[in-house]
């Protein structure tokens, strides 16, 4: 699909273009920070243009909408010396075989025991998985207490990887987080589930939705930031 850039400002849109037997430009933004746009087939490029200026600051305004799910970091080879991250901080990896499989993390460094048989990237997972499950049912925990006024209630905790997004929620009340949040800032932990948390209150993005995140949480957009571009 042909990639296109569109600049405004600071900020730079990338979409894809589609040809299509209709009247007028449609743009479509979706919550993994893709937009699509389509125009007639005998649309002039510079019109589509200019056209997409006129609608940027709407598009910039439903990407930062989206909860969107960024990888904090790029593929690992798992290999002394690589850096890995845990809650916000960068730690060294050393890798030891040992006759039990643990992670230890020491003044920098994030050692992993692992039996000769295994491999030190399902040692490390494992490890990931057990560290959110606590960390996020402990920061769920405290943060509920600041929605006392409101009748919300969390019926289950879902921790799992996700490609699209960093949480999510159910109108039944059960919050999901994906796994890898464990390696963002505790800040931007508790932003994730604060808002989630206000979605319980008002499903939508609203100003009585954005009202509320700033009410219980008003320096969300520092954390928001941070889980957005603290790429290592
Ligand atoms: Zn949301």
């Amino acid at each position: 699909m042909p990639e296109h850039k569109l600049k405004f400002g600071s900020a730079t849109i990338n979409y894809t273009l589609h040809f299509k037997e209709r009247k007028t430009l449609g743009i479509k933004v979706y919550p993994n920070c893709t937009v699509q746009v389509f125009a007639p087939m005998d649309a002039n490029i510079k019109v589509i243009h200019s056209k997409l200026k006129e609608r940027a600051p709407w598009i910039l305004r439903q990407l930062n909408e989206f909860l969107s799910y960024h990888p904090l970091t790029p593929p690992r080879k798992y290999i002394p010396g690589e850096t890995h991250l845990y809650l916000g901080k960068q730690y060294k990896l050393k890798l030891l075989i040992s006759d039990s499989n643990q992670v230890k993390l020491k003044s920098g460094e994030l050692v992993i025991h692992h039996k000769i048989d295994v491999s030190p990237k399902d040692v490390l997972n494992n490890w990931y998985k057990t560290k959110a499950t606590d960390y996020f049912s402990k920061t769920l925990n405290n943060s509920i207490v600041l929605f006392s006024k409101y009748s919300i209630e969390v019926t289950k905790l879902q921790i799992r990887k996700m490609s699209k997004r960093w949480g999510s929620c159910t109108s039944d009340g059960k919050i999901i987080l994906n796994s890898e949040l464990i390696k963002a800032p505790k800040g931007s932990v508790e932003y994730v589930i604060i808002h989630e948390l206000c979605h319980l209150v008002h499903h939508n993005h609203t100003k009585a939705f954005y009202d509320l995140q700033q009410r219980i949480m008003p320096d969300w957009k520092q954390w928001k930031e941070r889980l957005e571009h603290c790429l290592v």
